[in-house]
């Protein structure tokens, strides 16, 4: 499992601004992950391609969307707002 995480957290890593997990918030409120409860998190960014966003009804919204993955779990949290760090 310590391998699949590193692993994991690695390919995260590759695509996130910053290497290291930090804590976030999003509309205010901080972002915990509803499978571990964990709060720190690895950010990363994803494309979402137009014809995606139109069928959603969504192209008001950046045409990408912030990640958010788990490091205690690896569960991947999608937001289209931008987290905010925690200090
Ligand atoms: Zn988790």
């Amino acid at each position: 499992m310590k391998k699949f995480l590193g692993a994991f957290a690695a390919g995260v890593k590759a695509m996130a601004d910053g290497p290291t997990p930090d804590r976030f918030e999003v509309a205010g409120r901080p972002v915990r992950c509803p499978h571990c409860g964990g709060e720190h998190f690895l950010e990363g960014r994803a494309q979402l391609n137009t014809a995606g966003l139109t069928f959603l009804n969504l192209d008001w919204a950046n045409r990408s969307a912030a990640t958010l993955a788990c490091v205690g779990c690896g569960r991947l949290e999608w937001f289209l707002a931008d987290p905010e760090e925690r200090a």
